[in-house]
């Protein structure tokens, strides 16, 4: 679903991706972690082109992400987006927040896009919400609704960067809950996260980033019980 071979990124001098090589199959969930200033943001950017890539390959979907603007249209519909600012538009109410994107990019009529983001916030559990607006709304309804909103487009595959660092820790396990859900559900997703518990419970796969590139992959029970590298242990010992 996803494929990044060599990919380098510069910002200026500085090199913020090294080499990276990473794939990510159909409903995969990988997490990525790693100490901060180490390229993760930068390399879910680069995944939906929020960014560009200097050296190498990205390819989702099929899709290679190159300079045509066709293609990072097409790639963008396809990737759902939540950032740890959960970016609600404050002058829109909940549900129109969730129904704008359908609405304006698909061109979808409202009784459709309406019905579907109610069907959303049901699942995210917070269907009550629908006519007030983000600032009546905690950290933690807001971030769902962020999730419901990038669910709305239908994405093949959903990237998150810290999607629960901003939070209050008692609202932590409702946004973790609900991307656990979805994971269950067969979404591809990488998420750019430190909650461990989370990484236990639903990754496929754990991506250690330092020193902008990828040191260590393996799944939670490698990397939990059996670490390689150096780097790893310090990074572990130091959060766990
Ligand atoms: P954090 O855990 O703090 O979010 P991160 O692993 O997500 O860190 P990135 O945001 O990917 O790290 O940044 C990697 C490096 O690239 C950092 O040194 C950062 O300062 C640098 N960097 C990121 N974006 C830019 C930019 N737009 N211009 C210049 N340097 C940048
Ligand atoms: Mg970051």
């Amino acid at each position: 679903m996803i494929r990044c071979e060599t990919v380098d990124k510069w910002f200026g001098a500085f090199q913020a991706l090294r080499q990276i090589d990473l794939v990510v199959g159909r409903q995969e969930v990988v997490v990525v972690c790693g100490p901060s200033g180490s390229g993760k943001s930068t390399l879910i950017r680069c995944i939906n082109r929020l960014e560009k890539h200097d050296a190498g390959t990205i390819v989702v979907d099929g899709i290679e992400l190159s300079d045509d603007v066709r293609n990072i249209q097409e790639v963008r519909r396809e990737v759902g987006m939540v950032f740890q600012q959960f970016n609600l538009f404050p002058h829109l109410t909940i549900l129109e927040n969730i129904t704008l994107a359908p609405r304006q990019v698909r061109r979808l009529p409202k009784d459709e896009t309406d019905s579907h983001a109610m069907e959303l916030l049901e699942r995210v559990k917070i269907p009550e919400q629908a006519h007030k607006y983000p600032a009546q709304l905690s950290g933690g309804q807001q971030q769902r609704v962020a999730i419901a909103r990038a669910l709305a487009m239908k994405p093949k595959v959903m990237l998150f960067d810290e999607p629960t660092s901003a939070l209050d820790p008692e609202m932590i396990k409702e946004v973790l809950d609900a991307m656990v859900e979805l994971a269950e559900s067969g979404m591809t997703m990488i998420v750019v996260s430190h909650e461990m518990g989370f990484a236990r419970a639903v990754a496929d796969r754990i991506v250690f980033m330092a020193d902008s590139e990828i040191v260590e992959v393996g799944t939670p029970e490698h990397f939990f019980t059996d670490p390689q590298e150096e780097r790893t242990k310090l990074f572990l010992s130091q959060i766990l």
